[in-house]
């Protein structure tokens, strides 16, 4: 039996939704789609209803490419059961759903059999398998105990490690050494706004990785915002909460030689006075890795361009950083808790870059580009937890 689905029947089971009769009907569909939890989309994603990704899920969920029976599509990924189950119900409020609450009110039958031809092109044979389950659905959700107010998670032992991600830049004036903006794309997109979108996915990819392979993180962004910081002020958010990882994030713009504007490429950089360079390095060529990796996987292209590794494969580059300065993220020669970094993800200003990750218009493969970014760099991030 799987502990994970156990877990979903009991945060399901404490939940209020808008027609409690429809509990047993709909968990039956999440049995049936899931194989009771033990499905790779639940496992990986929280996704127990095969809900693939649509525009209307943003803000509830996040798009993820995922190979399923049916070939490679892009599914809706949750950070937690409670979000997965405020999602199905999302999902039923889009357009070919409409009317079912209607159905709803004539009873869990009717709804499934409006709803379930719907979802699933076996039609009629859909419904009648999920309507076999609800038996074993009532049963389990008879028998499960209400999760607390706060869903079930599974508990990590020992104190959390705190990381602080920083989005670079911000506001509309330059605050303590740090400018407002710095990269711009080719149609006007800015930096700042690029960073704070990878940020904030960084930040629940990190939190939900962690959840999943048993890690207890915290993770503090240095802005939310569209604000500016000071660079010492964004270090000492990092000596402020304790941090053990100190991420940067920015997009490089290529302004030494203007008119050549098809440079290209990954790096990561450490300060050049530092007490930990060893450590430094070690986080630096964990995330450059892993971004690198993560572009020529949403770009294959960029694998023949020259230099495509800007730290020349050393995983690596060294600069006096403000944002990096060691006193200022609370590390002195006797003890240096923190690791710090700051990688330029890509060279925003070519067309190339901006057709892979700008924000407007919204697009489900270029919002699932700045995911895949995300991802890595909380990947990165885990590996020195
Ligand atoms: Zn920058």
């Amino acid at each position: 039996m799987s502990t994970l689905f156990d877990q979903l029947v009991s945060t399901y089971k404490s939940m209020e939704i808008a027609f409690p009769d429809l509990k047993p009907m709909t968990l039956a569909q999440w049995i049936l789609e899931s194989g009771r939890g033990e499905s790779q989309l639940a496992i990986q994603h929280f996704n127990f209803a095969g809900l693939k990704w649509r525009d209307e899920m943003v803000g509830f969920a996040t798009p993820v490419k995922f190979e399923a029976h049916d070939g490679v599509d892009f599914y809706c990924k949750f950070s937690s059961l409670k979000d997965f189950i405020v999602g199905y119900w999302k999902f039923l409020t889009r357009k070919p759903y409409k009317g079912w609450e209607g159905k709803a009110t004539e009873g869990p039958d009717a709804f499934i059999g409006f709803i379930g031809p719907i979802f699933n092109p076996a039609g009629d044979e859909y419904v009648k398998q999920v309507r076999a389950l609800v038996k074993e659905a009532t049963d389990r959700l008879n028998a499960a105990t209400a999760a607390p107010t706060t869903p079930a998670l599974p508990r990590v032992p020992g104190a959390p490690v705190v990381v602080v991600i920083d989005p670079g830049h911000g506001g509309t004036s330059k605050v303590g050494g740090s400018s407002p903006n710095n990269a711009v794309s080719p149609s006007g997109e800015l930096e700042k706004n690029w960073t704070l979108d990878i940020a904030k996915r960084t930040k629940t990819a990190l939190l939900s990785k962690a959840l999943a392979t048993g890690k207890n993180v915290k993770v503090f962004l240095t802005r939310e915002t569209d604000i500016n910081l000071g660079l010492s002020a964004r270090a000492n958010v990092a000596k402020d909460k304790g941090a053990k990882l100190f991420l940067a994030i920015h997009f490089n713009g290529f302004t030494e030689k203007p008119g050549e504007k098809d440079v290209r490429g990954v790096e990561t950089l450490i300060g050049t006075v530092n007490v930990n360079p060893a450590e430094d390095r070690q986080l630096a060529a964990a995330i450059q890795d892993r971004v690198l990796k993560a572009m020529q996987e949403v770009d294959p292209a960029t694998k023949t361009l020259k230099n495509y590794d800007r730290t020349f494969g050393k995983g690596f580059k060294e600069q006096a950083l403000g944002v990096l300065n060691d006193v200022a993220l609370g590390n002195s020669t006797s003890t240096h808790p923190c690791r710090a970094c700051l990688v330029e993800i890509e060279f925003m200003d070519t067309k190339e870059v901006e057709d892979l990750f700008r924000i407007v218009p919204s697009n489900s493969t270029r919002e699932a580009n700045r995911q895949k970014i995300a991802e890595a760099l909380a990947d990165g991030l885990l590996s020195r937890v």
